[in-house]
């Protein structure tokens, strides 16, 4: 899918597109950018599953506390620090990771080199999402961004529950300078949840206006969007790096799909990885988590905070607009 091609795709003209993109080179180590997302949960939170009966236990936020500080340790150990945390506001849990000591972990997460994304979950058990009531949206977004201004630190990205967008989003996230999303799974269709991704490349791009839609003919906005990283071949937990849902040797696969992708299309490819502080109970998880940590710069990735993508992104559309 030759999707940089596209005349909808980047924000140059047909000709600038349809020159050679940037060669990289066979040796090349980095390219893959990746960006560790982690999201600030608790571990019983299934409001779309009848096999767990939409549970939706209360969380136990000072466990949380001491969990993203666990995760934060493992960050700095194999990312140096590079991340972005993902707090979930929600339904269910509307201030409770963005209030009190929380934030004092987050300005840690912040010295230490990481980076800040508000993550709404506007999930109704059993029911659907209020994904679509943008008044509601809007406002909740801005009770999450402003309670992180608050406290110093400045939101870089949006992330929607269970891969949501909807595309008032963007308008809404440039209204508050924010420019990055991280809310896409290639390929997903989930209608009901407002999570539609079936026209997405599977690397860092531009969301067009309405991002459901192939970008053909349309305008592009000014939110880029890191996906999480993906074979291309589905939207299934075996087919992306989510760190809990798969298995090691599953996961390295598609960092060397990834890796393979970069090297024929002769581009960087830009993604995420997810993992969930709610899981660091989870010794089997942590454990895994640490084994992909370790193995991505060894194998062709690197490490890098959204922004860092999104500059890098940026920087080699006008080495080819050159
Ligand atoms: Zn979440």
């Amino acid at each position: 899918m030759f999707y940089w091609l596209h005349p909808g795709y980047l924000n140059v003209s047909r000709s600038q597109q349809n020159r050679t993109p940037m060669t990289l080179s066979p040796h090349a180590t980095d390219v893959v950018l990746m960006v560790p997302v982690i999201d600030v949960n608790w571990l019983v939170y299934a409001p779309f599953d009848p096999g767990r009966d939409f549970r939706v236990d209360p969380p136990n936020v000072p466990q949380s506390i001491g969990d993203t500080r666990e995760v934060l340790r493992i960050l700095r150990e194999f990312t140096g620090g590079k991340c972005i945390l993902t707090p979930h506001s929600g339904t269910y849990c509307r201030t409770g990771y963005y209030e009190g000591e929380m934030l004092d972990v987050y300005c840690e997460a912040v010295q230490g080199g990481g980076e800040l994304a508000v993550h709404l979950h506007e999930e109704i058990k059993g029911k659907g999402t209020r994904y679509t009531e943008r008044d509601h949206v809007g406002a909740v977004f801005e009770d999450c961004r402003r309670r992180l201004l608050a406290a110093g630190i400045k939101p870089v990205a949006y992330r929607g529950g269970h891969y949501a967008y909807t595309p008032f989003m963007n308008e809404l996230l440039p209204s508050a300078d924010i420019h990055i999303d991280l809310s896409c799974s290639p390929g997903l269709n989930q209608p009901t949840r407002e999570a539609i991704w079936v026209q997405s490349p599977c690397t860092g791009y531009y969301l067009p206006d309405n991002p459901r839609l192939a970008a053909d003919g349309q305008n592009i906005s000014s939110v880029f969007e890191i996906p999480i990283g993906c074979d291309g071949e589905g939207s299934a937990y075996r087919n992306i790096l989510h760190i809990e849902q798969s298995e090691i040797d599953n996961l390295q696969r598609i960092l060397a799909v990834l890796v393979g992708r970069a090297k024929r299309d002769g581009r960087r490819q830009i993604v995420h990885c997810l993992f969930h502080t709610g899981s660091v109970g989870r010794l089997e998880w942590v454990e895994r988590f640490r084994r992909f940590l370790g193995h991505v710069p060894e194998n062709g990735g690197t490490f890098v905070t959204a922004t860092e993508a999104k500059a890098a992104y940026d920087a080699e559309v006008k080495d080819i607009a050159a």
